[in-house]
Protein backbone atom coordinates (compact mmCIF):
# COMPACT_ATOMS: atom_id res chain seq x y z
CA UNK A 1 0.00 0.00 0.00
CA UNK A 2 1.39 4.01 -0.83
CA UNK A 3 3.18 4.74 2.42
CA UNK A 4 3.89 8.91 1.75
CA UNK A 5 1.42 11.17 0.05
CA UNK A 6 1.31 14.63 -0.64
CA UNK A 7 -2.30 14.57 0.55
CA UNK A 8 -4.50 12.11 2.05
CA UNK A 9 -8.48 12.62 1.96
CA UNK A 10 -10.08 10.56 4.31
CA UNK A 11 -14.20 9.18 2.98
CA UNK A 12 -14.63 8.91 -0.27
CA UNK A 13 -18.26 10.59 -0.55
CA UNK A 14 -19.17 13.53 -2.76
CA UNK A 15 -17.18 15.83 -0.90
CA UNK A 16 -13.83 13.92 -0.50
CA UNK A 17 -13.88 12.98 -3.90
CA UNK A 18 -14.65 16.04 -5.21
CA UNK A 19 -11.52 17.54 -3.02
CA UNK A 20 -9.50 15.02 -4.28
CA UNK A 21 -10.46 15.30 -8.34
CA UNK A 22 -9.67 18.66 -7.53
CA UNK A 23 -6.58 18.60 -5.70
CA UNK A 24 -5.02 15.98 -8.36
CA UNK A 25 -6.49 18.21 -11.51
CA UNK A 26 -4.74 21.60 -10.04
CA UNK A 27 -1.35 19.21 -10.16
CA UNK A 28 -0.76 18.02 -6.41
CA UNK A 29 1.38 14.82 -7.18
CA UNK A 30 0.32 12.51 -4.57
CA UNK A 31 -3.54 12.40 -3.23
CA UNK A 32 -4.74 9.14 -1.72
CA UNK A 33 -8.10 8.92 -1.27
CA UNK A 34 -8.99 6.35 1.61
CA UNK A 35 -12.24 4.68 2.03
CA UNK A 36 -13.18 2.70 5.07
CA UNK A 37 -15.85 0.63 2.57
CA UNK A 38 -16.11 0.76 -1.12
CA UNK A 39 -15.48 3.82 -2.95
CA UNK A 40 -18.43 6.42 -3.20
CA UNK A 41 -21.15 4.13 -0.96
CA UNK A 42 -22.21 5.26 1.88
CA UNK A 43 -24.65 8.57 2.38
CA UNK A 44 -23.82 10.12 -1.18
CA UNK A 45 -25.70 7.98 -3.37
CA UNK A 46 -28.45 8.08 -1.34
CA UNK A 47 -29.48 11.43 -1.42
CA UNK A 48 -32.19 12.97 -3.27
CA UNK A 49 -30.05 15.12 -5.87
CA UNK A 50 -31.66 17.97 -5.82
CA UNK A 51 -29.84 21.65 -6.28
CA UNK A 52 -32.00 24.79 -5.08
CA UNK A 53 -30.24 27.62 -5.44
CA UNK A 54 -32.46 29.96 -3.13
CA UNK A 55 -30.81 30.19 -0.12
CA UNK A 56 -30.95 32.75 2.77
CA UNK A 57 -27.54 34.70 2.21
CA UNK A 58 -25.77 35.67 -0.72
CA UNK A 59 -22.27 33.46 0.27
CA UNK A 60 -24.74 30.68 -0.09
CA UNK A 61 -26.28 31.66 -3.29
CA UNK A 62 -22.97 32.15 -4.65
CA UNK A 63 -21.73 29.08 -3.56
CA UNK A 64 -25.01 26.77 -5.13
CA UNK A 65 -24.47 28.51 -7.82
CA UNK A 66 -21.52 27.11 -8.15
CA UNK A 67 -22.17 23.98 -7.65
CA UNK A 68 -25.17 23.73 -10.22
CA UNK A 69 -22.97 25.12 -12.53
CA UNK A 70 -20.10 22.40 -11.67
CA UNK A 71 -22.80 19.84 -12.07
CA UNK A 72 -23.86 20.37 -15.52
CA UNK A 73 -20.06 20.63 -16.34
CA UNK A 74 -19.10 17.56 -14.77
CA UNK A 75 -19.24 14.95 -17.78
CA UNK A 76 -16.68 17.53 -19.38
CA UNK A 77 -14.56 18.50 -16.47
CA UNK A 78 -14.04 14.71 -14.71
CA UNK A 79 -14.83 12.75 -17.73
CA UNK A 80 -17.30 10.85 -16.07
CA UNK A 81 -21.06 10.30 -16.85
CA UNK A 82 -23.48 12.12 -14.71
CA UNK A 83 -27.05 12.52 -15.33
CA UNK A 84 -29.31 15.68 -14.69
CA UNK A 85 -32.12 17.58 -15.54
CA UNK A 86 -32.91 21.57 -15.51
CA UNK A 87 -36.04 21.44 -14.51
CA UNK A 88 -36.60 23.93 -12.28
CA UNK A 89 -38.72 23.93 -8.92
CA UNK A 90 -42.10 25.19 -7.40
CA UNK A 91 -41.68 26.01 -3.85
CA UNK A 92 -45.43 26.44 -2.05
CA UNK A 93 -46.82 28.54 0.83
CA UNK A 94 -49.74 26.93 2.52
CA UNK A 95 -49.10 29.80 5.45
CA UNK A 96 -49.26 33.51 5.45
CA UNK A 97 -46.22 33.61 7.06
CA UNK A 98 -44.57 31.26 4.43
CA UNK A 99 -45.79 33.32 1.47
CA UNK A 100 -43.93 36.11 3.08
CA UNK A 101 -40.86 34.11 2.91
CA UNK A 102 -41.23 33.72 -0.48
CA UNK A 103 -41.89 37.05 -1.24
CA UNK A 104 -38.26 38.02 0.43
CA UNK A 105 -37.11 35.19 -1.37
CA UNK A 106 -38.27 36.70 -4.64
CA UNK A 107 -36.59 39.67 -3.91
CA UNK A 108 -33.13 38.48 -2.33
CA UNK A 109 -33.02 36.12 -5.83
CA UNK A 110 -33.61 38.83 -8.45
CA UNK A 111 -31.32 41.06 -7.10
CA UNK A 112 -28.62 38.32 -7.32
CA UNK A 113 -29.91 37.31 -10.71
CA UNK A 114 -31.92 34.10 -10.35
CA UNK A 115 -34.48 33.43 -12.28
CA UNK A 116 -36.98 33.40 -9.59
CA UNK A 117 -41.01 34.70 -10.00
CA UNK A 118 -44.31 34.32 -7.99
CA UNK A 119 -46.54 31.84 -10.27
CA UNK A 120 -50.89 31.32 -9.59
CA UNK A 121 -50.92 28.07 -7.87
CA UNK A 122 -53.04 27.09 -11.13
CA UNK A 123 -50.28 27.90 -12.97
CA UNK A 124 -48.28 25.63 -10.48
CA UNK A 125 -50.73 22.67 -11.79
CA UNK A 126 -49.65 23.01 -15.13
CA UNK A 127 -46.46 23.08 -14.60
CA UNK A 128 -46.54 20.06 -12.56
CA UNK A 129 -50.54 18.30 -12.59
CA UNK A 130 -49.09 15.87 -9.91
CA UNK A 131 -49.58 19.27 -7.17
CA UNK A 132 -52.82 20.73 -6.73
CA UNK A 133 -54.25 23.87 -5.66
CA UNK A 134 -56.43 23.40 -2.53
CA UNK A 135 -54.43 24.80 0.53
CA UNK A 136 -52.06 26.97 -1.71
CA UNK A 137 -51.48 30.20 -0.61
CA UNK A 138 -48.66 31.13 -2.74
CA UNK A 139 -45.79 29.26 -5.27
CA UNK A 140 -42.42 30.44 -6.59
CA UNK A 141 -41.17 29.31 -9.69
CA UNK A 142 -37.19 28.70 -9.68
CA UNK A 143 -35.86 28.28 -12.71
CA UNK A 144 -32.07 27.58 -12.15
CA UNK A 145 -32.56 24.24 -9.88
CA UNK A 146 -31.98 21.11 -11.09
CA UNK A 147 -31.77 17.51 -10.06
CA UNK A 148 -28.87 14.62 -11.04
CA UNK A 149 -28.35 11.58 -10.15
CA UNK A 150 -26.65 11.08 -7.05
CA UNK A 151 -25.28 7.41 -7.45
CA UNK A 152 -22.97 8.74 -10.24
CA UNK A 153 -21.40 12.06 -8.13
CA UNK A 154 -18.39 10.49 -5.29
CA UNK A 155 -17.59 7.61 -8.27
CA UNK A 156 -17.64 9.74 -10.74
CA UNK A 157 -15.09 12.36 -8.92
CA UNK A 158 -13.08 9.68 -7.60
CA UNK A 159 -13.00 7.98 -10.87
CA UNK A 160 -12.18 11.53 -12.23
CA UNK A 161 -9.26 11.82 -9.23
CA UNK A 162 -7.67 8.68 -10.38
CA UNK A 163 -7.24 9.45 -14.06
CA UNK A 164 -5.57 12.55 -12.96
CA UNK A 165 -3.06 10.22 -10.95
CA UNK A 166 -4.68 10.52 -7.44
CA UNK A 167 -4.24 7.40 -5.74
CA UNK A 168 -7.86 5.16 -4.41
CA UNK A 169 -7.34 3.09 -1.13
CA UNK A 170 -11.00 1.33 -0.27
CA UNK A 171 -11.33 -0.60 2.50
CA UNK A 172 -9.07 1.38 4.57
CA UNK A 173 -10.52 2.59 7.62
CA UNK A 174 -8.83 5.67 9.49
CA UNK A 175 -7.67 4.87 13.40
CA UNK A 176 -6.58 7.79 13.72
CA UNK A 177 -4.61 10.96 11.98
CA UNK A 178 -1.29 11.59 13.20
CA UNK A 179 -0.23 14.46 14.66
CA UNK A 180 2.90 15.88 16.19
CA UNK A 181 3.87 18.69 17.89
CA UNK A 182 0.71 20.40 16.44
CA UNK A 183 1.59 19.42 12.77
CA UNK A 184 -0.10 16.43 11.21
CA UNK A 185 2.03 13.83 9.86
CA UNK A 186 -0.15 11.13 8.31
CA UNK A 187 -2.72 8.76 9.09
CA UNK A 188 -2.99 5.61 10.27
CA UNK A 189 -5.57 3.30 9.00
CA UNK A 190 -6.43 -0.47 8.94
CA UNK A 191 -3.96 -0.79 5.96
CA UNK A 192 -1.15 0.54 7.75
CA UNK A 193 0.18 3.87 8.13
CA UNK A 194 0.31 6.71 5.15
CA UNK A 195 2.61 10.01 5.91
CA UNK A 196 1.32 12.80 4.62
CA UNK A 197 2.21 16.73 5.30
CA UNK A 198 -1.50 17.34 4.61
CA UNK A 199 -4.98 15.84 5.77
CA UNK A 200 -8.46 16.01 4.60
CA UNK A 201 -11.25 15.12 7.07
CA UNK A 202 -14.44 14.08 4.43
CA UNK A 203 -15.53 11.28 6.57
CA UNK A 204 -19.19 11.95 6.48
CA UNK A 205 -21.41 11.31 9.53
CA UNK A 206 -17.78 10.04 11.06
CA UNK A 207 -16.05 13.29 10.47
CA UNK A 208 -16.17 13.90 13.97
CA UNK A 209 -15.60 10.72 15.49
CA UNK A 210 -12.33 10.63 13.37
CA UNK A 211 -11.35 13.86 14.36
CA UNK A 212 -12.00 13.02 17.84
CA UNK A 213 -9.50 9.91 17.69
CA UNK A 214 -6.72 12.97 17.54
CA UNK A 215 -8.41 15.01 20.30
CA UNK A 216 -9.43 17.34 17.38
CA UNK A 217 -13.18 18.79 17.53
CA UNK A 218 -15.56 18.76 14.42
CA UNK A 219 -18.53 20.78 15.58
CA UNK A 220 -21.09 19.19 13.43
CA UNK A 221 -24.20 16.41 14.28
CA UNK A 222 -24.77 13.52 12.35
CA UNK A 223 -28.82 13.06 11.30
CA UNK A 224 -30.75 10.72 9.88
CA UNK A 225 -32.46 11.05 6.39
CA UNK A 226 -34.61 9.56 3.99
CA UNK A 227 -37.20 9.05 0.94
CA UNK A 228 -39.18 6.57 -0.91
CA UNK A 229 -38.96 6.67 -5.28
CA UNK A 230 -41.82 5.68 -6.65
CA UNK A 231 -43.00 2.61 -9.43
CA UNK A 232 -43.50 4.48 -12.57
CA UNK A 233 -46.31 7.10 -12.39
CA UNK A 234 -47.91 8.24 -15.68
CA UNK A 235 -47.06 11.51 -16.45
CA UNK A 236 -44.27 11.71 -14.02
CA UNK A 237 -41.91 13.33 -17.13
CA UNK A 238 -38.32 14.11 -15.92
CA UNK A 239 -38.43 17.66 -16.82
CA UNK A 240 -41.66 18.30 -14.23
CA UNK A 241 -40.38 21.40 -11.90
CA UNK A 242 -39.57 19.19 -8.35
CA UNK A 243 -41.70 20.48 -5.78
CA UNK A 244 -41.58 21.49 -2.14
CA UNK A 245 -44.00 22.13 0.37
CA UNK A 246 -42.82 24.76 2.48
CA UNK A 247 -44.29 23.99 6.11
CA UNK A 248 -44.20 20.13 5.81
CA UNK A 249 -40.88 19.96 4.08
CA UNK A 250 -41.48 17.53 2.05
CA UNK A 251 -39.56 17.59 -1.57
CA UNK A 252 -41.02 15.82 -4.68
CA UNK A 253 -39.01 15.41 -8.39
CA UNK A 254 -39.36 12.97 -10.86
CA UNK A 255 -37.17 9.89 -10.83
CA UNK A 256 -36.81 7.30 -13.54
CA UNK A 257 -40.28 7.61 -14.78
CA UNK A 258 -41.70 7.49 -11.03
CA UNK A 259 -41.03 9.96 -8.06
CA UNK A 260 -38.52 10.60 -5.85
CA UNK A 261 -40.03 12.12 -2.12
CA UNK A 262 -38.95 12.85 1.60
CA UNK A 263 -39.16 15.07 4.29
CA UNK A 264 -36.65 17.56 6.08
CA UNK A 265 -37.31 16.25 9.17
CA UNK A 266 -38.01 19.38 11.88
CA UNK A 267 -36.93 17.01 14.69
CA UNK A 268 -34.86 13.68 12.75
CA UNK A 269 -32.59 11.37 14.87
CA UNK A 270 -29.58 12.85 15.70
CA UNK A 271 -26.35 9.86 16.38
CA UNK A 272 -23.18 9.56 17.99
CA UNK A 273 -21.55 7.38 15.42
CA UNK A 274 -19.36 6.09 18.34
CA UNK A 275 -22.93 3.85 19.50
CA UNK A 276 -22.51 1.95 16.45
CA UNK A 277 -20.09 -0.79 15.95
CA UNK A 278 -17.15 0.34 13.63
CA UNK A 279 -18.34 -2.13 10.80
CA UNK A 280 -21.86 -0.28 10.31
CA UNK A 281 -22.67 1.26 7.48
CA UNK A 282 -25.15 3.20 5.65
CA UNK A 283 -27.21 0.62 4.13
CA UNK A 284 -27.79 -1.03 7.93
CA UNK A 285 -29.20 2.53 9.18
CA UNK A 286 -32.66 1.19 10.63
CA UNK A 287 -35.31 3.46 8.31
CA UNK A 288 -38.85 4.27 9.67
CA UNK A 289 -41.29 4.83 7.19
CA UNK A 290 -44.10 5.62 9.34
CA UNK A 291 -42.13 8.99 9.44
CA UNK A 292 -42.85 9.39 5.82
CA UNK A 293 -46.39 8.45 5.59
CA UNK A 294 -47.01 11.05 8.18
CA UNK A 295 -45.47 13.87 5.57
CA UNK A 296 -47.28 12.56 3.08
CA UNK A 297 -50.85 12.59 4.56
CA UNK A 298 -50.05 15.82 6.04
CA UNK A 299 -49.47 17.22 2.16
CA UNK A 300 -52.68 14.49 0.74
CA UNK A 301 -54.43 17.87 -0.54
CA UNK A 302 -51.77 19.10 -2.36
CA UNK A 303 -49.44 16.33 -3.15
CA UNK A 304 -52.25 13.35 -3.54
CA UNK A 305 -50.25 11.08 -5.52
CA UNK A 306 -47.83 10.06 -2.67
CA UNK A 307 -50.35 8.18 -1.11
CA UNK A 308 -51.34 6.62 -4.00
CA UNK A 309 -48.14 5.84 -5.86
CA UNK A 310 -46.78 2.29 -5.26
CA UNK A 311 -43.30 2.63 -3.24
CA UNK A 312 -40.35 0.98 -5.37
CA UNK A 313 -37.17 1.95 -3.26
CA UNK A 314 -36.69 3.17 0.62
CA UNK A 315 -33.80 4.59 1.40
CA UNK A 316 -32.18 6.85 3.93
CA UNK A 317 -28.43 7.95 4.89
CA UNK A 318 -27.01 10.10 7.91
CA UNK A 319 -26.17 13.49 6.39
CA UNK A 320 -24.46 16.13 9.09
CA UNK A 321 -25.99 19.36 10.42
CA UNK A 322 -24.09 22.04 12.11
CA UNK A 323 -25.82 24.32 14.42
CA UNK A 324 -25.06 27.86 12.09
CA UNK A 325 -26.33 26.28 9.11
CA UNK A 326 -23.33 26.85 7.27
CA UNK A 327 -20.72 24.15 5.93
CA UNK A 328 -17.44 23.27 7.50
CA UNK A 329 -14.61 23.78 5.40
CA UNK A 330 -11.17 24.73 6.00
CA UNK A 331 -8.42 24.28 8.79
CA UNK A 332 -9.50 23.20 12.25
CA UNK A 333 -8.03 24.72 15.60
CA UNK A 334 -5.67 22.25 17.23
CA UNK A 335 -3.50 20.91 14.34
CA UNK A 336 -1.49 22.50 11.32
CA UNK A 337 -3.00 21.24 8.01
CA UNK A 338 -5.83 19.41 9.41
CA UNK A 339 -8.74 20.33 7.33
CA UNK A 340 -12.36 18.77 7.93
CA UNK A 341 -15.10 19.24 5.05
CA UNK A 342 -18.72 19.04 6.26
CA UNK A 343 -22.26 20.02 4.85
CA UNK A 344 -24.89 21.49 6.77
C1 LIG B 1 -32.37 10.96 1.97
C2 LIG B 1 -31.35 12.05 1.74
C3 LIG B 1 -31.63 13.08 0.86
C4 LIG B 1 -30.68 14.08 0.63
N1 LIG B 1 -30.94 15.03 -0.31
C5 LIG B 1 -30.02 15.95 -0.62
C6 LIG B 1 -30.25 16.87 -1.67
O1 LIG B 1 -31.28 16.85 -2.34
N2 LIG B 1 -29.32 17.81 -1.94
C7 LIG B 1 -28.14 17.86 -1.23
O2 LIG B 1 -27.29 18.72 -1.51
N3 LIG B 1 -27.88 16.97 -0.23
C8 LIG B 1 -28.78 16.04 0.08
N4 LIG B 1 -28.53 15.11 1.06
C9 LIG B 1 -27.30 15.27 1.84
C10 LIG B 1 -26.09 14.67 1.11
O3 LIG B 1 -26.34 13.32 0.82
C11 LIG B 1 -24.88 14.77 2.01
O4 LIG B 1 -24.68 16.09 2.43
C12 LIG B 1 -23.61 14.30 1.30
O5 LIG B 1 -23.81 13.07 0.66
C13 LIG B 1 -22.50 14.17 2.31
O6 LIG B 1 -21.36 13.69 1.65
P1 LIG B 1 -20.12 13.26 2.46
O7 LIG B 1 -19.00 13.08 1.48
O8 LIG B 1 -19.90 14.23 3.57
O9 LIG B 1 -20.56 11.89 3.19
P2 LIG B 1 -20.54 10.35 2.70
O10 LIG B 1 -21.10 10.19 1.35
O11 LIG B 1 -21.15 9.52 3.78
O12 LIG B 1 -19.00 10.01 2.62
C14 LIG B 1 -18.20 9.87 3.77
C15 LIG B 1 -17.24 8.73 3.49
O13 LIG B 1 -16.29 8.66 4.56
C16 LIG B 1 -15.97 7.30 4.76
N5 LIG B 1 -15.40 7.12 6.10
C17 LIG B 1 -16.04 7.24 7.28
N6 LIG B 1 -15.19 7.00 8.30
C18 LIG B 1 -13.98 6.72 7.73
C19 LIG B 1 -12.73 6.36 8.26
N7 LIG B 1 -12.51 6.25 9.58
N8 LIG B 1 -11.73 6.10 7.38
C20 LIG B 1 -11.91 6.19 6.03
N9 LIG B 1 -13.11 6.53 5.50
C21 LIG B 1 -14.12 6.79 6.33
C22 LIG B 1 -17.31 6.59 4.59
O14 LIG B 1 -17.14 5.22 4.33
C23 LIG B 1 -17.92 7.37 3.43
O15 LIG B 1 -17.66 6.76 2.18
C24 LIG B 1 -29.43 14.08 1.31
C25 LIG B 1 -29.15 13.03 2.18
C26 LIG B 1 -30.07 12.02 2.39
C27 LIG B 1 -29.73 10.87 3.28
Amino acid sequence: MTTQADVIVIGSGGLGAATAFHLAKRGVKRVTLADKFDIGSQTSPRAAGMVSCVRKSELMINLIRLAAEKIKRFTEETGQPLDWVHSGSLKVARRKADAEVIESDIERGRLLGLDVEPVTSREAHRLNPFLESEGVVAVMRVGDDLYFDPSQVAVGFARGAAAHGATLIPHAAVRRVLIDNGQVTGVDTTQGTIRAPIVVDAAGAWTRQVAEASGIRVPLVPAAQQLFITEPVEGANPDLPMVRIMDAAVYMRPCQDGLLWGVYEEEPTFFDMDEFSPTFRIADLKLDAEILWRAAEDVKAQLPILLKAKVREHRGGIPTMTSDGHHIVGPVPGAEDYWAYSTS
